[in-house]
């Protein structure tokens, strides 16, 4: 029981699969006549947020779009065998600020304006005792390092800190990682603790959950594919791919400093009912493999810790998120369903509306 929430928390991560707004580019069917045009870009514009950033990724590949203001919070439900139980909250969040660095990109015009774009994830709950702030935030910046900076801050019963940056360096794309661990040992006065025998000795704390007993690790690097993606972007870049209708891509996305090969693929379509209304809906199923050439021993644990396939339900004209559904493992023996359902949102596109029964 105590697992569900770090799960669930992951389950919240995966919402964010597909929260990214459909690009401009690409689309190059028949030419309609003038009326059809403006018309079918009257549509378009209808489907991306008001406001939203393009994050080129190189060329023939699929720009990311970052929404500029658009706020989604589901309720995270685990079937327990006695009905749903609702454990948590997620928020899917984005944004765009200012660039502000003597780092301009190659190629940059004095007065162009530098911006970064943000993706957030957060979840909270608590279960039996167990209490968890997870936050996922990746933010894309206009220099070649880090391009992508996503850090993993977990809060609560249990503290723990990631640090992933993926960008341009001599010539390579490469990926660097920090996380925090339990120190080893150190003079910090903090970081003793007295004995609780009468005839023990003070000394340094050997293990413990509090944050401020935990230390910075050393910085890992590898190289990486040009186009890689961390988590959160690889599922913004998954309702890209749903709103330009593409019928399977695959991209490498890492996730620590472990690379994957993420493939998504539209499934079927059907009317979803939640909190925030009824929506028309395209099934997308995200699969996880390991890219030939990475080691092979490792278990894939899933991306937010879903295992196997992952089912987004989104919404059908924006790609916006409705429900999230997959199976989180527990322990080695059994699994548990759990959905991640939309309760409110906003700043999401025109197009991004309820549908009558
Ligand atoms: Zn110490
Ligand atoms: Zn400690």
């Amino acid at each position: 029981m105590m697992r569900l929430l770090p799960f669930s928390t992951s389950a919240a991560a995966l919402v964010a699969a597909l929260f990214v707004a459909p690009s401009q580019e690409g689309g190059e069917g028949a030419k309609p006549d003038e009326a059809g045009v403006a018309e079918a870009s009257a549509a378009r514009a209808a489907q991306l947020p008001e406001d939203s950033l393009l994050i080129d990724r190189g060329e023939g590949r699929l720009p990311l779009r970052i929404p500029g203001a658009e706020e989604l919070e589901f309720r995270v439900l685990v079937d327990l065998g006695i009905g749903d139980v609702n454990v948590g909250t997620v928020t899917l969040s984005s944004g765009i600020e200012p660039y502000r660095s003597g780092l301009p990109m190659p190629g940059a015009k004095a007065g162009d304006e530098q911006k970064s774009g943000w993706l957030r994830s957060n979840a909270r709950g608590g279960h039996l005792g167990y209490e968890l702030d997870h936050e996922l935030k990746s933010t894309f910046q206009p220099v070649p390092f880090p391009r992508i900076f996503h850090r993993d801050t977990q809060t609560g019963t249990e503290n723990r800190r990631r640090e992933l940056k993926i960008g341009e360096r001599d010539g390579k794309t490469i990926a660097t990682f920090q996380d925090d661990g339990h120190c080893q040992g150190c003079d910090r006065p903090e970081h003793v603790v007295s004995s609780s025998l009468p005839w023990g000795k003070d000394h340094h704390c050997k293990k413990c959950k509090r944050a401020e007993h935990r230390v910075w690790t050393e910085i890992e690097q590898r190289d990486v594919p040009a186009d890689t993606l961390d988590m959160l972007g690889a599922i913004y870049l998954s309702r890209s791919l749903l709103v330009e209708g593409l019928e399977e891509t695959s991209f490498p996305m890492l996730d620590k400093l472990e690379l994957w090969t993420v493939t998504l693929r539209p499934g079927g379509t059907k009317a979803i009912e939640t909190k925030a209304g009824r929506f028309e809906c395209i099934e997308m199923l995200l699969e996880t493999t390991l890219p030939e050439g990475e080691p092979g021993d490792r278990d894939f644990s899933g991306i937010f810790g879903i295992r196997g396939e992952i089912h987004i339900w989104a919404e059908a004209n924006t790609g916006v998120p409705v429900r999230i559904e997959g199976e989180v493992p527990v322990g080695d023996l059994f699994s548990l369903d759990v959905m991640v359902d939309l309760k409110r949102h906003e700043g999401t596109p025109q197009a991004f509306r309820t549908v009558s029964r």
